[in-house]
């Protein structure tokens, strides 16, 4: 079933636990995190960024809503990372009930009248926003320091509490030490757990941490039981069904069936959406 975003996170947030917010990519990754959630009994976030819903397609967007409403688990439709209007308006037409706006590239005050636009649009069609304050670092396609603090702004509690009040969001995206992408082999991201924690007495709507990928499970652990409400994983997912296939297609060069070179991607990419299911609550 479609259940609405503000009430997947509220719950989280009174539960003290998070939600998973997957991103999809293809259709076996999609249907991975169906198969996760129903199996776990698990609510789950469907995540699609901009980039891979011009990858997808709107026709397949219609079909991801079909399963989820014919599912059984708490499931929602989630924009990932949406900069414009125009992304913002694609999403809602398509049936996404959720919606990310990040403007956090912009100055404090334009990141608040941006987010304003996009938060009075999708009340009037019934979706929820989430904003970003300050700046997740990114590691992979970038050329700067991978691991380091030097891309991340960390979200001061002052301002968020600001944010949150004059946007109105419903969840807010929170800088406290994630990366965008995989940490290269030898990196070990630590989160400033005491920042998480100024940010929780300052913020009463839900938080969310991106860039949830390759950090230290007991960390995300801690975060989910302290406040974060939402945790988004995707490279960690993809890395994991890639993998599995290039193993595949080693072993068995000659192997043309589509349903058994897939099937142990599928499972890989299963397997990791479930630990991180169970990790989260
Ligand atoms: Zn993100």
């Amino acid at each position: 079933m479609i259940e609405s975003m503000q009430v997947l996170l509220q719950d989280a947030q009174q539960g003290k636990y998070a939600v998973g917010a997957f991103n999809i990519g293809n259709k076996d990754i999609f249907e991975a995190v169906l198969r996760a959630s129903h199996e776990q009994n698990i609510p789950a976030i469907i995540a699609v960024s901009v980039p891979e819903l011009e990858y997808l397609g709107d026709d397949f967007m219609a079909y991801v809503l079909k399963q989820m409403q014919t599912s059984a688990s708490r499931l929602a439709l989630h924009l990932d990372h949406g900069k414009s209007m125009a992304e913002i308006k694609r999403a809602i037409k398509l049936g996404f009930n959720s919606v990310m706006i990040d403007a956090s590239h912009l100055p404090f005050e334009a990141n608040i009248e941006r987010t304003k636009e996009v938060v009075a649009y999708a009340k009037e069609h019934g979706v929820a926003v989430e904003g970003e304050l300050g700046t997740i670092g990114s590691t992979a396609s970038s050329s700067c320091i991978a691991g380091t603090d030097s891309q991340i702004i960390y979200t001061d509690p002052e301002d968020a509490a600001i944010f949150s009040r004059e946007t109105g969001v419903d969840a807010l995206a929170v800088a406290i030490g994630t990366s965008h992408g995989l940490y290269p082999k030898g990196i070990a991201p630590h989160l400033k757990l005491d920042l998480l924690g100024q940010l929780v007495h300052k913020v009463t709507i839900p938080l969310v941490l991106h860039g949830g990928s390759g950090n230290q499970p007991q960390e995300l652990r801690h975060a989910a039981h302290h406040g974060i409400a939402k945790i988004n994983i995707s490279s960690e997912v993809k890395s994991a069904y890639f993998q599995a296939l290039r193993k595949h297609l080693q072993e068995y060069p000659d192997d043309v069936k589509t349903q058994s070179v897939f099937g142990d991607p599928c499972r890989a990419a299963q397997a990791v959406i479930t630990e991180k299911m169970i990790l989260f609550v």
